[in-house]
Order: C-alpha cells, then structure tokens, then sequence
C-alpha cells in the first residue's frame, strides 16, 4: 500500500516545483499594485471577535460530529461574507475543509472568485496546503489563525503549511 501512495506524492510535489519554476504561481502580477490593500484595518480587539467567531462555529460544527474541531470566517471592509465549519465528515467530502467552505459561501454571495481584500479568520491551527492556496487563488489579502489575533499570514505564493 505505501508503494502505490509514495510516487502519487513525489508526482504532485515534482508538479507544483515545475509550476513555481515556471512563474505560474504568481497569479495577481496582473492586479493593480492595491488591488489587495484593505479598505479597513482591522485591530486587536476586531481580530479577536472575528477568531472568536470562527471558533464558536469550529466547536459547534464539531459538536454535532460535522468534522474536526476548525472553523472560518471571511471578512470584507469589516462584514462577514462567509462562514463555515469544517464538514468533512457531515459530506463525505475531504476537500471540505471551513476554510474552503467559507470561501465557497463567500464567492457565492459575491458572485465572484475574486475576494481581493478579505481577511480570512480561522479558529484553528495554520492553514494547510490546500486551504492555503484556496485562499491564494481567491486573491484574499491575509490570513489570521488560531487563538492568537496576532498571527497573521500576508498572503505571498503559497507556503504550504498545515492545518
Ligand atoms: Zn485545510
């Protein structure tokens, strides 16, 4: 069994290698220098309600056995757009992470893939790879994590962390 896992592995790792060697990670050199500076600033005391939210939906999505214990909220000059727990479990789905929930919701509510300039909040650890680049590719311009309002990501190409 980890005979077949091991090359699927070295096989997405080699493709996103040949992806950033190519130049094909920096999506937004397009955008005007601004289009992801952030109309508001948001503060210690506006970090903290929104980590709180994401963290209440976290601990209710994982009370009632929808997935693990992370939840996201996604914020646009000041207002939440979207908002999920992670759902793995409640759809079946692995991709269902909060974070790619939210920015599902958000983008919905929008009608757009764009989300220049929203934070994107999350009760939980770091982000990781997948909800990391989501986040990139929906153009957001930071990333707060954690019970800690001062952990914040600026979102460059992605850094594949964890959550
Ligand atoms: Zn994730």
């Amino acid at each position: 069994m980890t005979g077949l896992i091991e090359p699927t592995r070295r096989l997405i790792c080699q493709g996103l290698a040949i992806g950033a060697g190519l130049g094909l990670m920096p999506a937004r050199a397009h955008a005007p220098a601004d289009a992801h500076r952030l109309k508001w600033q948001p503060d210690q005391t506006t970090n903290k309600a929104f980590i709180t939210r994401a963290l209440a939906l976290a601990k209710q999505g994982a009370e009632r056995g929808d997935g693990p214990l992370v939840g996201a909220v996604i914020v646009l000059n000041g207002r939440i757009i979207g908002r999920a727990a992670n759902r793995v479990d409640l759809k079946g789905d692995p991709t269902a992470h909060a974070e790619v929930e939210a920015i599902r919701v958000a983008c919905h509510r929008l009608g757009s893939r764009a989300l220049s300039r929203a934070v994107l909040y999350v009760g939980g650890p770091p982000p990781c790879p997948m909800c990391e680049t989501a986040s990139y590719w929906a153009s957001m311009a930071e990333i707060y994590h954690g019970n800690s309002p001062d952990e914040v990501i600026k979102l460059g190409a992605p850094r594949y962390g964890g959550c």
